[in-house]
């Protein structure tokens, strides 16, 4: 069976995490503080601030720019439901809005129509890795002071060309960036997450909400030598990395520059075999992205059944998984207005599959796969078939 996906995780985890629990200190300490430092670095971004995971850096990514009871905040249906939980948590209301037609990213000329004076943030998502247009975004937010959000979950790594130069996604073109460490995405610490920022009073904030809302840390307090009585100046949470998963998210810092260089060998190749396979359409890059390709989308032509298309490649041992969700259809948020239609967010979740991708995937596997949903696509369409051989 090929899985959809597989962390790539080796002794080097096993013997730095094994290091810290031997220390004796396993929650947040020095090894976050280090971690957040080198994510900074690679990112390029002035802060990094460790979290439990995305959905945490989210909701504080939210209340720090002031997201509030009855405020408004767009972002698009078309994303993993934290999205919507993080901004209902906040009291505020998801504002969605649709996708573009040629791809699975926010289509910034509907952030502007849905802009009004309650908007608070804007909430974009780089979906499976695939930086979405920022630059256009923060141009139309501009005018209305509304400060932007980017859900960089899936794209540690992905890079953007913004001013004639290439950018790591996470230095920030809006205001806050969040990023998941969860196994499914590009590189992991079990659960865990980061917010990048290059304002520093949001930094400071993430900071105290995360431990309690307590004024000084447990390594401060640690590391002085004058007795140090703390204080709560306001109501925070407990969403604290531990040093053991950042132990292991340094590990994995390591590991990505290979992680991505193989996974965009792997998308180059879907990309080359899919033009051969009728009916299966590859997803495009932008000039101005380049995708970590955390997931690997393709298209279906409309005749076909998605779940029957799903169930002959899982049958010839093929894992594969249907298109992002989208919220707006999910009882949890169904109470949720709708004041904007939403055609290309329901037709990508019905008519796309993710195939298996990950960094220590072999070229036969993924003839495999390929071979698997070419034989899917014929059988169900009753034509000939594609015979694919190891190149
Ligand atoms: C995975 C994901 C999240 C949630 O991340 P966790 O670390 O699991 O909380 C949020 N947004 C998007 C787009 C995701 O893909």
């Amino acid at each position: 069976m090929i899985p959809i996906a597989k962390p790539l995780l080796g002794l080097e985890e096993a013997i730095a995490a094994s290091r810290v629990v031997m220390s004796g200190w396993v929650s947040q300490g020095p090894q976050v503080a280090a971690f957040e430092s080198e994510f900074a670095a690679f990112t390029g971004a002035d802060h990094a601030c460790a979290v439990s995971n995305c959905t945490t850096a989210l909701h504080l990514a939210l209340l720090a720019v002031g997201v509030g009871p009855g405020d408004e905040v767009i972002t698009v249906s078309h994303s993993f439901i934290a999205g919507a939980n993080a901004i209902r948590q906040c009291g505020a209301v998801p504002v969605f809005v649709d996708i573009e037609p040629d791809g699975f990213n926010i289509d910034p000329t509907r952030v502007a129509e849905a802009l009004s004076s309650r908007t608070t943030a804007i909430l974009c998502v780089h979906q499976m890795g695939m930086p979405c247009n920022v630059p256009a975004i923060l141009e139309i937010a501009k005018g209305f002071g509304v400060p932007v959000i980017e859900d960089a979950a899936c794209a540690i790594g992905s890079e953007i060309l913004t001013g004639g130069a290439w950018q790591r996604i996470g230095r920030p073109l809006g205001d806050v960036v969040c990023f998941s460490f969860h196994p499914r995405k590009v590189i992991t610490t079990g659960e865990g997450g980061m917010l990048t920022t290059n304002r520093p009073e949001l930094d400071q904030m993430f900071r105290l909400l995360r431990q309690h809302g307590m004024s000084v840390s447990d390594t401060a307090r640690h590391d002085s030598a004058a007795v140090i009585f703390e204080s709560y100046p306001v109501r925070g949470y407990n969403y604290r990395m531990t040093d053991i998963q950042a132990s292991i998210g340094r590990e994995q810092l390591k590991r990505l520059p290979k992680i991505i260089s193989n996974r965009r060998t792997l998308a180059d190749r879907y990309r080359v075999a899919l033009a051969d396979i009728k009916g299966a359409t590859p997803p495009s890059e932008p000039e101005w992205a380049r995708s970590n390709w955390q997931s690997y989308p393709v298209l279906l032509s409309d005749h076909f059944d998605q779940k029957d298309v799903m169930q002959s490649m899982l049958d010839q041992g093929v894992a594969t998984r249907r298109g992002i969700m989208n919220m707006h259809q999910e009882p949890a948020q169904a109470d949720v207005p709708l004041p904007f239609p939403l055609p290309h967010t329901e037709a990508a979740r019905d008519h796309t599959i993710l195939l298996p991708i990950f960094a220590q995937m072999s070229a036969e596997e993924q003839v495999d796969v390929l071979t698997a949903l070419s034989d899917a696509l014929s059988d169900l369409n009753g034509s000939g078939r594609l015979h694919l051989v190891h190149s």
